[in-house]
């Protein structure tokens, strides 16, 4: 018997004993292709040697040294490397250990910089529906996903949520992506004029959208209509890149594919590529020096937060990112993915929509593709496709509620930026495979 309180209190999981590449070995010796680096945080694929040694080298120097006493070198660094690689302004970095953290310290230092900045009165976090953030109370809050949130209601923070942007199944046949990216996001000023335009703090969305949706991209024009109302009214505009961002999506920030400079940046998962918990909030200036000029200090922190050998790793995995120029082979592949994707689903019957940017792409599975009618949800398509794949020794990430948080299918895939053309063919034979044997 285990005394793990395990995902699944029924489930029996296979134990993990070894990471080698693209692959994962258990203890019998079976071999499963990671083709969504668990929840698309194995950037670098397993057990990367240049990683390991680093970990060793910061575990021999200095594990542990708390932050209300000291800096540290890796810290420092790794704040260096993140704020220069940046877009423009965004360079102080408040580090935690994990996504989740990082989207509580955005939404707590949104509220604190309006304080700082003489507006204490702005209070509201809008957020849209169909989003993660998180499982902490605050990140559940901003989060979009009805089944997700439902039984925890009672505790959330009121945050009002609008559309997402989601053309598949919210553009109408008469308007163009770019109309449709328009109306959704002049949903964000009618709820800010709603509210009070003088007391929102701050709106929250995933750049590109990962667990809820699957790999959604937003529409052309969408996120520069967004930073317009944000500027017109003062609403801080927080961008939650913990899955989509740190070059999943072919550029280190996917915001940077957008055209516009957020005010914060929430970035996790490939910022360690799991080989360390790790999380960061990347600042504006404007931010950093308002709580500079005035309080002096960000009323937060945790107890790991700048972890040394979790910035040690970090800092590694992004010079491996940038000396291999893997963010080319992340463009790449990301195309062979498409072209491989569409070769063999784009006649599926049961595969509405694939999607995505670079290394972060999706199916949605319908049961229609005519109507774009989902399966029932008792049919558990996404859970009976992670089995099977497995079966073949596949790890992908499919996931259930697509639609409205409750009906809809879809399946993720988020390859280590290392990966070549025969992985990508290997991949989406085995997928294919997979969702055969489910929906054939
Ligand atoms: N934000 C986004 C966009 C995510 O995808 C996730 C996790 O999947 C989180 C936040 C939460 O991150 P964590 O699970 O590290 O707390």
């Amino acid at each position: 018997m285990s005394h793990v309180f395990h995902r699944h209190t029924k489930a029996s999981y296979p134990v993990a004993v070894r990471g080698e590449g693209l692959y994962l070995f258990d203890a019998d010796g079976r071999r499963y292709l990671d083709a969504s680096g668990g929840a698309a945080v194995s950037c670098l694929g397993h057990g990367h040697p240049r990683i390991i040694e680093a970990i060793k080298r910061q575990a021999d120097q200095l594990a542990y040294a708390h932050t209300s006493f000291f800096t540290s070198q890796p810290a420092e660094e790794l704040a260096d490397t993140l704020a220069a690689a940046a877009p423009e302004g965004l360079d102080r970095v408040y580090f935690v250990s994990g996504g989740s953290e990082a989207v509580e310290a955005a939404l707590k230092m949104a509220r604190q910089y309006h304080i700082e900045a003489g507006q204490p009165q702005r209070r509201h976090i809008i957020a849209r529906w169909q989003s993660y953030h998180g499982n902490t109370l605050g990140a559940l809050s901003a989060g979009g996903n009805l089944w997700r949130r439902k039984q925890f209601e009672p505790l959330l923070v009121d945050m009002p949520h609008v559309s997402a942007c989601y053309a598949y199944r919210g553009r109408r046949d008469d308007e163009s992506e770019e109309a449709y990216g328009r109306r959704v996001a002049d949903e964000l000023e009618a709820e800010i004029l709603r509210l009070g335009p003088d007391t929102v703090a701050a709106f929250i969305a995933e750049t590109v959208v990962g667990a809820t949706l699957g790999a959604v991209t937003a529409a052309p024009g969408y996120f520069a209509r967004i930073r317009e109302i944000c500027d017109r009214y003062g609403v801080l505009l927080i961008l939650d890149e913990v899955m989509c961002g740190m070059g999943r999506t072919g550029t280190l920030y996917a915001c940077e594919q957008e055209g516009i400079t957020p005010d914060l940046v929430t970035i996790a998962k490939g910022l360690g590529g799991g080989y360390q918990p790790i999380g960061a909030l990347m600042v504006h200036r404007r931010i950093f020096e308002a709580i500079r000029d005035g309080s002096g200090f960000f009323q937060h922190g945790h107890t790991y937060l700048g972890h040394p050998i979790a910035c040690a790793a970090a800092l590694e995995v992004q010079k491996v990112i940038a000396e291999d120029d893997l963010l080319a082979n992340v463009r790449r592949q990301g195309e062979a993915l498409t072209a491989a994707l569409t070769a063999r689903f784009g006649n599926h019957r049961h595969v509405g929509d694939i999607r995505g940017r670079g290394l972060f792409q999706a199916i949605e599975l319908v049961a229609d593709r005519t109507t774009k009618d989902p399966f029932d949800p008792a049919q558990a398509v996404n859970t009976r496709i992670k089995a099977e794949a497995m079966k073949r020794g596949l790890l992908c990430y499919p996931m259930g509620g697509t639609v409205d948080g409750r009906m809809g299918d879809h399946v993720l895939l988020a390859p280590p930026f290392t990966i070549t053309s025969g992985d990508v063919d290997t991949i989406v034979g085995l997928l294919g495979e997979a969702v055969d044997a489910v929906l054939a």
